[in-house]
């Protein structure tokens, strides 16, 4: 297409999107690891859902694994920012391993209010999706037994507890907030003592991306959220979309989307989830227009400010 024959496109940019204060902490404590310790330094689990940044950190001298034995004695570990089970540093200190715990502040701050409940004497439903690592190590923080999953308001349905029994409820930080909200009313109707958070755990940068994404959606023919499909908040955005009647794909860059995808499609709505680099926002930006005449318009619903300190090892 020569640039007088590009059909235009209307670009809607959704602001808050991409990475939160928690993945940017993660991937800082890797490269500074890194400049610490020499390469290589190990990673245990992907720091954050997204092979690009993962790629970028093994060009550093990163060594991902998925467990601790595959950490060879004496090298150094990070945890990435999805949270470990209680193991998981217990075993690292008894090998004697220096490691670095990138778990995500908002992360740790629901393990320890899982510690809290169970001191009180508390049986704990955690509202979360089964398998994804920050599940696994939130129900670490507890012995076997002492924590309940739940996905969906069937399984609130389904729990084998009374109103009479001493509960307490916790949420994984990168649910899907109006779905969440009707687990929590959920629990909160079957057992009207459950004792749980002022508001759910689910974090700033969870609930500011997909309310951003309500701003674009409905305005747009399509929405693309660049984001892994391993990335819980990613695919949340994808459903917010879709909830909002906008059909919605999840791509992992630039280079995934089909130029067939704009048939007919004069408004396209952009984000990015947390794990996902700015970076890879603009290459996406550059692919339309290669193909269409971009007016970009970016949509502000929060302005975040958040910033995490380093751990200790690291500053001093
Ligand atoms: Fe932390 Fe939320 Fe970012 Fe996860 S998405 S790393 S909980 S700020």
């Amino acid at each position: 297409n020569s640039p007088e024959t590009k059909l235009a496109l209307t670009l809607l940019i959704a602001a808050p999107r991409g990475f939160c204060a928690g993945v940017d902490r993660a991937i800082e404590i890797v490269e500074r690891a890194i400049d610490r310790y020499g390469a290589p330094v190990y990673v245990r689990h992907e720091i954050v859902h997204n092979k690009f940044v993962v790629d970028g950190l093994k060009e550093k001298g990163a060594i991902f694994v998925e467990e601790l034995d595959q950490v060879p004695d004496g090298a150094p570990v990070v945890f990435s920012a999805h949270g470990v089970p209680k193991s998981v540093p217990a075993e690292a200190e008894k090998r004697g391993l220096d490691y670095l715990d990138a778990t995500c502040p908002l992360v740790s701050k629901v393990h320890r209010q899982a510690e809290r409940q169970i001191e009180a004497n508390r049986h704990i439903i955690f509202v979360g999706h089964r398998g994804h690592p920050e599940v696994i190590g939130t129900m670490g923080q507890v012995a076997a037994g002492q924590m309940t999953l739940v996905e969906t308001v069937a399984d609130v349905a389904a729990l084998e507890y009374t109103p009479e029994d001493d509960l307490a409820f916790l949420t994984q930080t990168t649910l899907s907030v109006d779905d969440t909200a009707k687990i929590v009313s959920a629990l909160k109707t079957r057992f009207p003592q459950i004792v749980g958070p002022k508001a759910e755990d689910i974090c700033y940068a969870t609930s500011n991306r997909q309310a951003a994404v309500k701003e674009i959606a409905p305005g747009s023919d399509l929405v693309l959220v660049i984001g892994a499909s391993n990335s819980s908040n990613s695919l949340r955005l994808v459903e917010v979309s879709e909830r909002c009647g906008t059909s919605a794909k999840l791509i992992s860059r630039a280079s995934d989307i089909n130029p067939a995808w704009l048939d007919g499609v004069g408004t396209i709505g952009l984000t990015a989830g947390a794990s996902a680099p700015e970076q890879l926002v603009r290459e996406v930006v550059e692919k339309l227009s290669e193909w269409r005449d971009v007016e970009e318009h970016t949509l502000v619903t929060a302005e975040e400010k958040m910033v995490f300190k380093l751990p200790r090892q690291l500053t001093e």
